[in-house]
């Protein structure tokens, strides 16, 4: 009965969790403070929380190619999701990877450019394979 109830319930479930954690995406160049070049042309204005603002004003990835998740908040203006949901990837060679930041020294991991919280040096970029652990 239970299992019967559960195959009525899952097609719904994957599209509402979806929703809720901004589903939607955006791809293209840096054409601006915050603002992306979509391929058909459109720029859009991005928002985001100090961290993704950090990304995204990053000199190391300003000719990269942008993957942003989060929601349109109007038709030219996108809402990237807050840091730690990791909305923020760059396409290099047809493979996506995760934006991150990488401390050798310390062993520390970040996700936003800036000092290493440990030694205090500024801590090198790191793109990682999304299916990667984080440590
Ligand atoms: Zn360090």
């Amino acid at each position: 009965m239970i299992r019967r109830r559960e195959l009525w319930v899952l097609p719904w479930l994957p599209a509402a969790v979806l929703r809720a954690q901004g589903a939607e995406a955006v791809r293209g160049r840096v054409a601006g403070d915050m603002k992306l070049r979509l391929a058909d042309g459109r720029v859009v204005a991005l928002s985001g929380d100090t961290d993704s603002t950090g990304v995204l004003r990053d000199e190391r990835l300003a000719r990269e190619e942008f993957e942003l998740r989060g929601r349109f908040t109007a038709p030219d203006s996108f809402s990237i999701d807050p840091i730690h949901l990791r909305a923020i990837f760059v396409w290099r060679g047809g493979k996506k990877f995760v934006v991150t930041y990488w401390c050798d020294v310390c062993a520390i991991r970040a996700w936003t450019p800036g000092k290493c919280q440990c030694c205090q040096d500024e801590m090198a970029l790191d793109l990682r394979d999304p299916a990667l652990k984080e440590t």
